[in-house]
């Protein structure tokens, strides 16, 4: 059985390849049991939709487990290129590309658990409560079990012509 972990590993690696983040980074505050994004989600999450944006920052005030914003947040084309040919991903037409889709995951001890579900559907209630406070329209990863994956709803949100023409252009799509 494919486990959460097998099909995130080639992101997991990626990062770990990466200088390992510093728990200051991470944003860990026990004493208070208040969350913040460290730098590195920070400086992903200001590059996705304004939308998506008010979505976490309002989430991280409120959840009780520390989270991350995962690098796979933000891709290029040759990134997605590769995430298909690793089978991490199964369209090149990702909402990443967009910057309509945020990946995060729940950190215990500054580790993911990619084993433990639990902790994952805790975080993505929390987002889906935030998300219909604001009325922002949201479809969750979890539905097509892609835990960490969050998106804006497409029907509400379309893909833009910069990045479908570019996908063209490459005969990636149609
Ligand atoms: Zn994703």
């Amino acid at each position: 059985m494919q486990t959460l972990y097998d099909l995130w590993k080639p992101l997991d690696a990626k990062e770990k390849a990466g200088e390992e983040p510093t728990i200051e980074e991470i944003g860990v505050n026990n004493t208070s049991q208040q969350f913040f994004w460290g730098k590195r989600s920070k400086e992903l999450l200001s590059q996705v939709h304004e939308d998506l944006q008010a979505v976490f920052n309002l989430f991280i005030t409120r959840t009780k487990q520390d989270c991350t914003i995962m690098p796979s947040t933000i891709r290029t084309i040759e990134d997605q290129i590769q995430f298909v040919k690793k089978g991490t991903s199964k369209t090149f037409k990702s909402r990443h590309l967009f910057k309509m889709a945020v990946d995060s995951c729940p950190l215990k001890n500054g580790k993911i658990d990619w084993h433990d579900l639990k902790p994952f559907n805790e975080m993505n209630d929390l987002i889906q409560e935030c998300a219909d406070e604001l009325g922002i329209k949201i479809r969750q990863g979890r539905t097509f079990h892609d835990h960490p994956h969050n998106e804006l709803l497409k029907s509400v949100y379309p893909d833009t012509d910069d990045v479908l023409n570019e996908l063209r252009r490459r005969g990636l799509i149609k």
